[in-house]
């Protein structure tokens, strides 16, 4: 899973939607843990409590007081400056122990991209092209990470970059091509489908499918209007972009 992003509803609702699938051995998320929510406490405390692994994003290393916070717009700015005076001590040191980049066998684990872990948003051919190759000769050649908030898998297919959209092919088998893999955000989905969206992969039958939970945006937004965060990043969860 991805930008969590503070959302401590919609983990439950992806949590609750594991429950009813085959066990998974364990919790992947690929940063931006806070930011924009109402709760980065608690879905840290969640995260902890099943042992997650995972990776930094721009907002958790923001919340820890770095200067990512000068590149963020003035609403992504405002609910980091109120995250930082809500996070508890244990929230801010687990947040600062998270590493750049983690690989796991077959798996590099970004936030941005395999480039450039923080920023990069591979949101086009010419990037995905140019992370698919930096990846093409490492053993770790699957690159799962976040950012845009949008699900995604791109791939080289006859030569030529190709993107798969998920809506339309939920399952991807994976071989040895290099692939750029992004689950979607749990927090604060932006491809218009409000749900929070998650992956689950498989590396025995080497699958990776993708799936949505429903979850109480009104509860959410109602936290978030309580704590004082900016009207827009309340309203856009309703809209899912
Ligand atoms: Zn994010």
């Amino acid at each position: 899973m991805s930008d969590i992003h503070a959302n401590l509803v919609a983990l439950e609702a992806v949590l609750e939607a594991l429950e009813s699938s085959p066990p998974v051995d364990e919790i992947w998320h690929l940063g931006d843990v806070v930011g924009y929510g109402p709760d980065p406490n608690g879905v840290v405390a969640r995260l902890a409590s099943l042992g997650a692994h995972g990776v930094r994003g721009n907002h958790d290393a923001a919340a820890c007081g770095g200067p990512e916070i000068e590149w963020f717009n003035p609403e992504a700015r405002q609910a980091i400056e109120w995250t930082r005076q809500a996070i508890s001590e244990t929230t801010r040191s687990w947040l600062a122990a998270l590493p750049q980049r983690s690989i796991t066998g077959d798996f590099t684990l970004v936030h941005g991209s395999p480039l450039d872990p923080t920023w990069e948003y591979v949101t086009s051919a010419p990037v995905a092209a140019a992370n698919l190759a930096a990846l093409a000769s490492r053993n770790d050649r699957h690159g799962l990470h976040g950012h845009t908030h949008v699900p995604a898998a791109w791939r080289v297919e006859g030569g030529r970059v190709a993107f798969t959209d998920p809506r339309h092919h939920p399952i991807l088998a994976l071989d040895d091509r290099p692939a750029l893999l992004n689950p979607g955000s749990v927090g604060q989905p932006r491809d218009g489908d409000p749900r929070a969206a998650f992956a689950i992969l498989d590396t025995g039958a080497a699958t990776i499918e993708w799936r949505r939970a429903g979850y109480d945006i009104p509860a959410v937004q109602a936290a978030m209007a309580a704590a004082g965060l900016p009207h827009w990043l309340i309203t856009r969860l309703a809209a899912g972009h």
